[in-house]
């Protein structure tokens, strides 16, 4: 957008840039043209824009996709949006009351703009934390949060954002902006960062929830040393396992230093992949198609052989009656990477159901919490040849996930899974949507559902 459009468009709408909601329109529109491409959009594929102002990069995104989602706050932009770019969907408001959920159904998505420098690392944290909906993201920051997000051990700019930040996504300094190029002119200096996420590189998994508890505590003082601010007492020992002295600061521990900690700490090994194939070994019953047992086989015979065989599935809600869905681990034989209900596993040989649901619930979500029965499935081939009792418990978390089974988790709403479920179905264990439409059907889904007789 040229500077003599922005001025013409100010005038028209009677009103001046707000300092307050950090309004610097960028008026150079090979960098605007420059930053779209880096979000990578696809023709014909949504979008999201965080403050999209009066359109500076909007243009250049509705030209590759029409479907863009524009989320601003200034009351008189909104309309003017709405106006301009008719394909797309403006949606009013701040942008730190936009619940990124709302967004799973449309699947993976880029995530882009010149940010408002007053809440950009709110906004950083809203779109980077797990489970995120965007794909890639390119946001224009203040020079020196740019420069925090990127930063490398053992500099005063690497901080709890670069490694909180760092452990699902890979942060790259892509261009320096002169200030000259934004309207008004800002007093301090921009960079533009691509966020990429991490998926299967070197960096080990570990129990995401431990790993932010120890480093916003490490970082808290970052001039204390470790040894005084984690609260671990083996810590001696670890810093010798990661062969840094034991008077080291947070800010001497690399990302792969935290994650290996994180797992010295729950006593797991960095490579977790082993741990997830480790149950070939284990011993089913075998039954027949009246769920009555009729043998014993080891579960790598069960699946390989479809034989009918029982499991539990658990759903487990919050007191806002939102129900939490776990990702599966990218080791699961079966459907990994897709979404599943919160906790759910096998009926091992000599068990039963309900012994087999509140051990899974300590298992997967470190939790217990009384269950009850709300539903069944027959077996068939969605479910995996299993004959599965559906339990509800009702826990608010927070969940100690093991890093072997599950990536990462998160409580959604009832309608947002329906939306998501019905979108894409790919996206899910099939066993999932056989428990979601069998409860859905029978009314089990709303809040504050009692357990079936
Ligand atoms: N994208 C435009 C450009 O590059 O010219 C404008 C960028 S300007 C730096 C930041 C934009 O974010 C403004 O349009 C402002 O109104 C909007 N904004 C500020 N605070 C916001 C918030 N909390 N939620 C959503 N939008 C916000």
């Amino acid at each position: 957008m040229k500077l003599s459009t922005i001025a013409a468009t100010l005038a028209g709408l009677g009103t001046k840039p707000t300092q307050s909601l950090g309004q610097n329109f960028l008026h150079d529109q090979n960098i605007a043209k420059w930053i779209v491409e880096q979000a990578g959009l696809k023709p014909g594929e949504p979008w999201v824009e965080i403050g999209p102002g009066l359109g500076a990069l909007t243009e250049f995104a509705v030209d590759i996709s029409r479907h863009g989602i524009l989320l601003e706050k200034d009351d008189r932009f909104a309309p003017w949006l709405r106006e301009q770019f008719r394909t797309v969907e403006v949606v009013h408001g701040d942008v730190l009351d936009f619940d990124p959920r709302e967004l799973f159904w449309r699947g993976p998505l880029p995530v882009f703009g010149n940010l408002p420098y007053y809440v950009s690392s709110q906004i950083l944290f809203q779109f980077t934390a797990e489970p995120s909906p965007a794909s890639r993201m390119v946001f224009t920051l203040q020079r020196e949060l740019a420069e925090r997000l990127c930063a490398k051990p053992d500099t005063s700019e690497y901080g709890a954002l670069t490694v909180l930040i760092g452990r699902r996504w890979n942060a790259k300094l892509i261009k320096h902006l002169p200030p000259q190029i934004f309207t008004p002119v800002p007093k301090v200096g921009s960079a533009v960062v691509l966020l990429t996420p991490r998926v299967d590189d070197r960096l080990p998994e570990c129990e995401g929830a431990l790993f932010r508890e120890l480093v916003k505590r490490g970082f808290s003082q970052r001039r204390k040393q470790l040894n005084k601010m984690l609260e671990l007492d083996r810590w001696p020992e670890f810093a010798a396992k990661l062969g840094v002295p034991v008077t080291a600061r947070a800010e001497d521990l690399s990302l792969a230093h935290w994650v290996t900690l994180t797992n010295l700490a729950t006593d797991a090994p960095d490579d977790h992949s082993a741990g997830a194939q480790d149950v070939n070994g284990e011993m089913f019953d075998v039954v027949d198609d009246q769920n009555r047992v009729i043998d014993q086989q080891p579960r790598g015979v069960v699946h390989r052989d479809r034989l009918l065989h029982r499991a539990i599935h658990i759903f487990v809600f919050n007191k806002e009656g939102e129900l939490f869905l776990q990702r599966r681990s990218r080791w699961k034989d079966a459907h990994p990477r897709r979404w599943d209900s919160s906790a759910a596993g096998h009926v091992n040989a000599g068990d039963d159901y309900d012994t087999t649901a509140p051990r899974e619930l300590s298992e997967e979500l470190g939790v217990t919490a009384p269950l009850g029965f709300v539903g069944e499935v027959s077996a068939c081939r969605n479910t995996g040849w299993e004959f599965v009792k559906i339990y509800r418990a009702d826990h608010s978390g927070p969940f100690r996930l093991p890093p072997a089974e599950i990536e990462c988790g998160g409580f959604f709403s009832i309608a947002q899974i329906q939306r998501w479920v019905d979108a894409r179905p790919e996206d899910f264990a099939n066993g999932f949507i056989e428990c979601w439409r069998t409860l859905a059907a029978a009314g089990r889904l709303s809040p504050g559902t009692q357990a079936a007789g």
